[in-house]
Parts: C-alpha cells; structure tokens; sequence
C-alpha cells in the first residue's frame, strides 16, 4: 500500500478528498500530508447548502491531527470557495475540522479529553505537545459549542451563591441548576447587578420555569430575583446550611466572649473546646464524648447557645410553612430573651427573613449542590496558576462545571 493509501485509510478520508502527496521528516519526527479534491464536483454554501460550483480556493491551510505511529501529524489543503447567489463568497465546510479551528476534529476531542482528565491547561499541553495557547483556544471553543447548544434548556431549581475570588474581597457570582449540578453562569461582584446580568441571559418562558431558588440571606440577590422571577416572593428559599451557619457563627461568639471572662478569672474550662459546638449532639465523636456532657452539664452560657442551635434544627423537619413559622417565631423569642447579645442578633436576624425560610418546607432545595461546585471551582483555581485573568477563569469553570456537551460533530 502506498503511503498516500494508507493515510487516507488511517485519517477516514473520503471522496471527493483524497490524500495527494505524504512527506515523512522521520529526523523531527513529524509527517505533513496533503489533501486535495477531484475537479467537477459541486460544494455546498455553508449556510443554505445551496449545491454551487467551485469559485476559487482559499490560502493553504494546516490542521493538527492526532499523532500518527509517534509523529505529529499535521494536514494541508486549500480549501473550495463558493460563490452563492444569496450568501455571497463562502469557504466551503470540510469534513474533517470545525471552520477557523487550527486543528482536525479527532484532535480536538482528544485535547478535550485530555484536558477532562488533566484538569489543567498546562498538564494537557505537556501531553499533547501542543503550546498553552493552543489547548486554551480549544478549551474556549468547546465552551462556546456548549454554550450555544443549551440554549433553551428549562432550569427549574437555581442556587445563587458567592465566591471570594481573593480572600476577604473581590467576589464573583455563581448561579448553579440545583437538578443537573451545573454552574450555568459565573459574574462578577455579589451585587444585585451581577444576578440580574444571568437572569437578562433567559428567556420569559425559562423565567417562567424557575421553580425556587436558594440563596443566603443577601439582598442584592433577593431583589434581583424579586425584579426577574415571576412569583419570586414564594419562590425564594434561603439556604438551610447558611442559616444554621450563621446561629453557628453566633455560638462561637457566645463561647469567645465567655472564654475571655473565664479566663479572666483564672477558668480556663473552655479552652480548646471551638470545635466542640460545630458537632450535633448526635455527631459528637466518642473520644470527646464524656468532656462534651460534662461542659454540657456546667451551666455554660455557651453550651446554653448551643442547645439553642441545636432546637433550631426541628425547624427544617417541619412539612408546613405555617407551622414552621410559628415554631420560628417561638425559637426568636426565647433566643432574644436569652440574655446572650450574638443569640439575640441572630434571631433578629431570622425573624427579619423569616417567610423566605420558611419556604423551605415546600420546595426542599439546598445550596449543597452549590457548595460542592464551589469547592470543585475552587480547586479548578489552585491548580490552575496560569489562567492569566478573570476571563480565563471564568472559560475553566463552564469547561469543568458547565455540564456542556463541548464536542465538535462532523457537520
Ligand atoms: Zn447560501
């Protein structure tokens, strides 16, 4: 078999192409063929597929191909241009790569693949031998495939969610499809704006779809939906996990100020106990079991925060908004009359939000979804140095979170 034979066979060349002429450089380790096309055959318009002569060709253009026995492999060929009445001056599909793509579609599949498996653009390029350019390029075109292709698509659950992008400021934020755990639209800043920027990107009919949408208690995020969602009073849920957050975040504040006045007095009962009043009773580990009942049992103000956080889980047993509500609203009395400043604020708080908490109950979502995508993102950002700025970033996150389908198809 000649080596123009073999090549046709191995890159699934078919008429009317054919493979003209093979050159092998075995020193760099490189092969470069040559595509050509029969004469008198017809060419479809790319945009109506209106079937026209051959007008004139296009520059000389190269494709990399998957490497051949070791050997970069790279491919030529002029391409037919065609003059149709309606579209005017086309370069003509070919089958082999996507229009403007500098590689062929089995390459392109591959560094997708590779770049899946990797996780990071400089990983796939070492690999692939190719430069960082090159593997990002492709890794934004299959964003934009994918992207294109979802349109439409009906997102019923979302969850909104922030995302420090340098610690303690500069933020960026994320919507995610709770069903599918998707991150569908990343922006930036955590202002009413950046949420109001995803929901200009739908249509009426997929607005009209949303079924609830969890967020935390952020106003810039709460109005946006009011301004966009239809019904969004009802609709908005805000997340379990950031509620019990902040009663958690309100304990610590408990143990902190009475830690201090302990020590004060020579007590150091509640030292190294922080992580002790994260646990649920039930989750407490056996090694600190018997300390736990005994800080417990001490008349603590902090251990009295904690059971308060404790009851407060009841809440979300609760299948009623009504009855949730009335169990709410009794939690905040007492917590407010606790005598504890952090626990009084916190119910406050709650009782301020209280009808978007509620609505839990009905639509039982949660940002766990969110959260997890945020952690994956957040590893996409410590291994990937090299995305030199935002944009970068944004492109990895929809390549690795988006759940696009970013392949090319032969057209
Ligand atoms: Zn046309």
């Amino acid at each position: 078999m000649k080596d123009v034979d073999l090549y046709a066979q191995i890159l699934g060349i078919t008429h009317p192409w054919f493979v003209a002429d093979v050159k092998l450089q075995a020193g760099s380790g490189r092969v470069d063929i040559w595509l050509d096309h029969k004469s008198r055959v017809s060419w479809a318009c790319p945009e109506c597929g209106c079937e026209l002569a051959c007008r004139d060709h296009s520059e000389e253009r190269t494709w990399r191909h998957l490497d051949t026995c070791q050997f970069k492999t790279f491919i030529h060929a002029r391409i037919p241009r065609v003059r149709c009445p309606e579209h005017g001056v086309r370069q003509v599909d070919v089958p082999w790569a996507e229009p403007r793509s500098r590689f062929t579609l089995l390459m392109e599949r591959l560094v997708i693949d590779v770049l899946t498996e990797c996780a990071t653009v400089e990983g796939a390029r070492k690999l692939m031998r190719l430069s960082w350019d090159e593997v990002y390029g492709v890794m934004k075109r299959a964003v934009r495939r994918g992207m294109a292709r979802k349109k439409q698509r009906q997102i019923r659950y979302l969850g909104v969610d922030e995302k420090a992008f340098r610690k303690g400021h500069s933020y960026m934020t994320v919507v995610c499809d709770l069903i599918r755990g998707s991150v569908e639209f990343v922006a930036e800043e955590r202002k009413t704006a950046s949420l109001e920027e995803y929901f200009r990107s739908l249509t009426p009919e997929q607005l009209e779809t949303v079924k609830a949408v969890s967020m935390d208690m952020w106003s810039p995020y709460f109005l946006a939906t009011q301004k966009w969602v239809p019904d969004a009073a009802g609709k908005i849920v805000f997340d379990r996990f950031h509620v019990m957050k902040h009663v958690g975040e309100a304990v610590d504040r408990v143990r902190r100020q009475e830690h201090k006045g302990l020590l004060a007095e020579k007590d150091d009962t509640l030292k190294g106990t922080k992580y002790f009043w994260l646990y649920r009773e039930e989750n407490v580990p056996d090694k600190y079991r018997a300390r736990f009942e005994t800080l417990r049992a001490a008349n603590l103000k902090t251990a009295k925060a904690w059971a308060m956080k404790e009851s407060l889980q009841a809440l979300w047993e609760y299948l009623s908004p009504g009855w949730a509500k009335r169990f709410l609203r009794k939690w905040c009395s007492w917590a407010v009359r606790s005598g504890l400043p952090p626990m009084k604020k916190v119910a406050q708080t709650l009782r301020s939000h209280m009808d978007n908490i509620v609505t839990f109950c009905r639509h039982r979502i949660t940002n766990g979804v969110a959260e997890g995508l945020n952690s994956k993102i957040m590893s996409i950002k410590r291994r990937a140095c090299g995305y030199r700025n935002r944009d970068n970033f944004k492109a990895a996150i929809y390549f690795f979170c988006g759940g696009l389908d970013l392949y090319p198809y032969p057209r």
